[in-house]
């Protein structure tokens, strides 16, 4: 079986720096928000170019985090309006909505599966505050449109930055710095995975960030000295140790997950299939390759038939769910197609060329 992201592999070229990262972590008998934390938070700050990272517990909390560091600086409030795309993961919604903000769905450009320019327009109401902008799958958001529509409409800007570690545009700007603040995911499987949960907000704002340390913590300036309502969502000391060792080589990684994704789209022949679609400007780390067809689940039973594991991200779109039942009626008809249509085939930065081979060969057969 060709796995979908062997993880175990993945992870297993770092396994000596692993064993000695667990042993400078067990020497130093500091375990929570001490110096790996401090270390990774500086080195993940200067990869992406930004003045502050604040390490914590996962993504969502990041975003949760960004949103109520706002609220506490007065620069949002109960009930503002936040755009957000309408295919994102439902982390992306979950953090709007436990801040006390309102999502407004927008649909995607169907071709890059990145929010649409022209419906972000079409949804600003004298209500909207922030823009919410994802890189889905790795790609690049149009962020210079985006930073323009809401400069003219006075909005802050956040990244979800959690499937784009890395991603530059032709500048060399990184995601986590295009807005006024990002989130991170540090997730197992992410383009840069930790061996459990993390996750990080990064921002040149640094009365934000201030907010957010507190947050984080307790809400505490100093130890047991309690200045805002906080959360406990701590970066974990180990994890951070595990991302010391990892953050060097995000770049090549990445670059690998680029080689394939360029293999794939030069080697997949197939007129029931449409391939992603890469904005040239717009930079992609391929966190998923994600092809689109009609017939989408039998030809997931095929692959795997074939012994080709393929996952759908997402199968179920948000305002569909159970959980986001008020949503339900809204008239998202692009959305709700991708979920019909959308499958990731495996991409890794360590997935064998013969596995590749194989593959295409099962694609262009199909
Ligand atoms: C993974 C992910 C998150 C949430 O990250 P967790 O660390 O799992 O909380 C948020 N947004 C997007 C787009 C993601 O892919």
């Amino acid at each position: 079986m060709i796995k979908f992201l062997d993880l175990k592999l993945l992870n297993s070229r770092f396994e000596a720096q692993f064993q000695d990262a667990y042993n400078r972590f067990i020497d130093s008998g500091y375990y929570i928000l001490g110096n790996e934390v401090k270390t990774f938070q500086n080195a993940f700050a200067k990869y992406c170019g930004a003045k502050h990272c604040i390490g914590t517990g996962n993504g969502l909390d990041a975003l949760v985090l960004i949103f109520q560091g706002y609220k506490t600086l007065g620069k949002l409030k109960e009930g503002d309006e936040v755009i957000v795309p309408a295919n994102t993961y439902i982390a992306s919604i979950l953090s709007v909505i436990h801040t006390g903000l309102t999502p407004v769905f927008v649909e995607p450009d169907q071709e890059t599966f990145n929010i649409s320019l022209s419906q972000i327009k079409n949804a600003i109401t004298s209500r909207t505050k922030a823009i919410l902008t994802v890189h889905l799958y790795g790609q690049l958001a149009d962020m210079q449109t985006i930073n323009t529509i809401a400069r003219e409409n006075k909005l802050l800007v956040i990244e979800d930055a959690a499937q784009a570690h890395g991603a530059q545009n032709g500048e060399g700007i990184k995601a986590g710095n295009f807005g006024d603040a990002a989130g991170f995911s540090f997730y197992p499987s992410k383009n840069l995975g930790a061996l459990g949960d993390g996750g990080a907000v990064t921002t040149n704002d640094e009365e934000l960030a201030t907010i957010i340390s507190k947050l984080r913590n307790y809400g505490t300036s100093s130890k047991y000295v309690n200045d805002l309502i906080g959360y406990n969502s701590r970066l974990d000391e180990l994890q951070a140790s595990f991302l010391n060792v990892k953050l060097p080589m995000l770049d090549s990684d990445n670059l690998k997950r680029i080689t394939l994704a360029k293999f794939y789209q030069a080697s997949i022949k197939n007129s029931k299939i449409v391939l992603p679609k890469v904005n040239d400007n717009f930079s992609h780390v391929y966190h998923q390759f994600v092809l689109r067809l009609d017939t989408r689940n039998d030809f997931q039973s095929y692959l795997k038939s074939n012994q080709v594991e393929t996952l759908i991200y997402y199968p179920i779109a948000p305002h569909k769910q159970k959980a986001l039942i008020k949503y339900k009626m809204l008239d998202l008809p692009i959305t709700v197609a991708i979920h019909n249509k959308v499958i990731s085939i495996p991409m890794s930065p360590v997935l064998p060329q013969t596995d590749a081979d194989k593959i295409v060969e099962l694609i262009n057969a199909y």
